[in-house]
């Protein structure tokens, strides 16, 4: 099946509003070359307003980094869907594994490391959310290096996929992309290769079709993420389960991620 290759910015902290702009901009260019390619910028919140006007004509569309789950009230700091919906945003990632607590590298010491702990629950929790408020969720999940090692890769991963999916319908798939982000690969320069990376977003799909069907499996796009660069996407964008990636550190750099959008 011909499923929509889906190419996401995580730009996570970084960027202002002038260096934002001009990095949304310099990637139009390549994005209009790709009706075929979903391309999505998902720049931290206060950028949001800016980088919708630098979109508003082109095929790019903008997403959110997280979002809270709960509709409005005492949550200070926190964001609802109708807040990022009324800045434009169609997408939402939604358990990142930085936002779960579970880093590969850090120079954070452990103590801070407790300020993010999004559950597996409060992920389900928050990925309901998003498809309720009518966004398309990009929902990641991947294992630590130790996990890895312990060779329980296969086991993390569907069980993360298993309770954020719990109140999932088939129905609603088509608005659920699943990013397989080894955590070890994140930000480290270790991109997983290919035929692994492969591996086990055909395990995701398999998963998908346990839990919702064959035609739920056959449609959902499943991305990889971690460590993807210009250099190495051509390889995974060859697999038959890999339907495009999540990209952090090359998508703040806007030659290096027109390369990769061309490439998905
Ligand atoms: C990410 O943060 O989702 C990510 C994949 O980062 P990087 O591409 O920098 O490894």
């Amino acid at each position: 099946m011909q499923r929509r290759s889906l190419v996401a910015a995580n730009w996570k902290m970084n960027l202002t509003v002038p260096e934002g702009g001009s990095v949304a901009q310099g990637i139009l260019g390549a994005a209009s070359k790709r009706a075929d390619t979903d391309v999505v910028l998902c720049p931290s919140f206060t950028l949001l307003h800016h980088i919708r006007e630098v979109v508003a004509k082109s095929n790019v569309k903008l997403g959110a980094q997280d979002v809270f789950w709960l509709a409005k009230g005492a949550f200070t700091g926190e964001v609802s869907v109708e807040m990022l919906r009324d800045h434009g945003c169609e997408y939402c990632i939604v358990g990142h594994s930085e936002r779960r607590g579970r880093f590969g590298a850090s120079e954070l010491p452990n103590e801070l490391l407790a300020y993010f702990s999004d559950s597996d629950v409060v992920v389900e929790r928050k990925l309901r959310a998003v498809l309720d408020g009518g966004l398309t969720a990009i929902l990641c999940i991947g294992e630590t290096a130790r996990e890895r090692n312990e060779g329980r890769t296969d086991e993390v991963v569907a069980s993360q996929l298993k309770i954020a999916l719990s109140s999932v319908d088939e129905s609603e798939i088509p608005c659920l992309a699943i990013a397989y982000e080894p955590i070890w690969a994140i930000g480290t320069g270790n991109v997983c290769e290919p035929d692994e990376a492969q591996r086990v977003c055909e395990l995701i799909r398999s998963e998908v079709g346990a839990h919702m069907g064959s035609d739920a499996a056959n449609t959902i796009r499943i991305l990889y993420g971690g460590s993807v660069a210009a250099s190495n996407c051509a390889g995974l964008f060859k697999q038959r389960d890999i339907d495009g990636a999540l990209v952090g550190g090359a998508s703040l750099k806007p030659d290096e991620f027109s390369r990769i959008i061309l490439s998905a």
